[in-house]
């Protein structure tokens, strides 16, 4: 492993702002943080960084314990979200900086700033001051000001808050595409899903200090390992209510409802529970549908958002579900009575209560 986080804990003053935390990251990985405000995140990159001292624990980096070492000396570098230029150096300086502040000589220097530009597309721009870039390209020398040390890791810390959406979208592509062509290990840190789904190998959850999951994107979003990734990775429809066992498996009652839990708890003895079901494994069909196992519901709105829809419908008992999977042949309107269904393998069931 290149990158390792060995039982780390920070405290400052009487609060725990993480506690226990192990992570290893190879070479090669893209790695987000993702988690809500507040979780931890920062405090863990800070960490890596060596901006902060943990309270226990060790960082290694290479093999080598730098958990004592000034950031200065363990080869990592960070980029943060208010990349700060200097205003009044063109780009070349900008990156010429850090290179003094290791000492360089001129020449390494110059060939350093050559290399750094030609990956981010800077060269013909080395002669501006940064009021005379875009953003995105302000964003591209904040990030060269980061790689022109030709760092063992790279720190991001929500570097793209500041951007449009579209200029988001743009830059998630050239960073992975940074990451790759550099094979160093890129620690992301974000609050944003989409962020972290669309460029990262793997995706460390956190949450109130601990790390819930760290596992490939994939299985982090299509199996959730806890209620709270359930809740926070992806959009999902949730059914919380007694459990009853029946022949053909358990259910959960919800409002008048029965929701099939298929295979799902079959080893617990859970009294009630929570299943979700994103929104994209929601089907609304026509209530013209063989209704045989569905929800039925009366289709309340229909929000476009451009790729998709999400038909929200209100079920017979009051309560709002979000269906986004739908027939192309299918035609329904606000008022219509729908149907709702979905395979139950792909619900996440967590139990609340287990009875005595
Ligand atoms: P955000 O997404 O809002 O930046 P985060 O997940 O990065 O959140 P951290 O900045 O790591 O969260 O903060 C974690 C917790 O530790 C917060 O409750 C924060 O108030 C607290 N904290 C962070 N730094 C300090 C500090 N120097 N002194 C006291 N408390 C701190």
């Amino acid at each position: 492993m290149y990158l390792q986080i060995k039982d780390v804990s920070k405290t400052f003053g009487t609060f725990t702002a993480l506690s226990g935390v192990d992570l290893s990251i190879e070479k090669n990985e893209f790695v987000s943080l993702l988690g809500p405000s507040g979780s931890g995140k920062s405090t863990l990159l800070r960490l890596i960084a060596g901006l902060e001292q943990p309270t226990t624990g060790q960082v290694l980096i290479d093999g080598q314990d730098v958990t004592a070492l000034p950031p200065y000396q363990r080869g990592i570098a960070m980029v943060f979200q208010d990349f700060l230029l200097f205003p009044h150096m063109t780009v070349r300086e900008n990156l010429l900086f850090p290179l003094r502040m290791l000492r360089m000589n001129r020449d390494d220097a110059e060939e350093r700033i050559d290399w750094c530009c030609r990956i981010l597309s800077l060269t013909a721009l080395k002669d501006r001051f940064p009021n005379q870039l875009s953003g995105g390209q302000q964003q591209r020398v904040a990030l060269g000001r980061g790689l022109v040390c030709r760092p063992k890791v790279l720190l991001l810390d929500e570097p793209l808050a500041n951007l449009d959406r579209e200029l988001r979208r743009d830059m998630e592509i050239e960073i992975r595409s940074y990451q790759i062509q550099l094979g160093i290990p890129f620690v992301y840190v974000t609050h944003n899903q989409e962020e972290a789904l669309s460029m990262s190998d793997k995706i460390a959850v956190v949450n109130k200090g601990g790390i819930e999951d760290f596992a490939e994107k994939s299985a982090v979003y299509d199996r959730p390992k806890t209620r709270f990734i359930a809740q926070f990775v992806g959009r999902s429809n949730v059914f919380t209510g007694p459990v009853e066992a029946a022949t053909e498996g358990k259910a959960i009652q919800w409002h008048g409802q029965r929701i099939a839990l298929g295979q799902a708890l079959n080893d617990s003895n859970a009294s009630s529970a929570s299943a979700y079901i994103k929104i994209e494994d929601t089907l609304i069909e026509a209530a013209n549908a063989n209704p045989s196992g569905k929800i039925a519901g009366t289709l309340r709105d229909v929000i476009f958002r451009g790729q998709y829809a999400e038909y929200l419908v209100t079920v017979d008992g009051g309560q709002e579900v979000v269906a986004s999977s739908i027939d192309s042949a299918t035609r329904v309107k606000p008022g219509d009575p729908v149907l709702l269904s979905w395979d139950t393998a792909k619900l996440d069931v967590f139990p609340d209560e287990v009875a005595a």
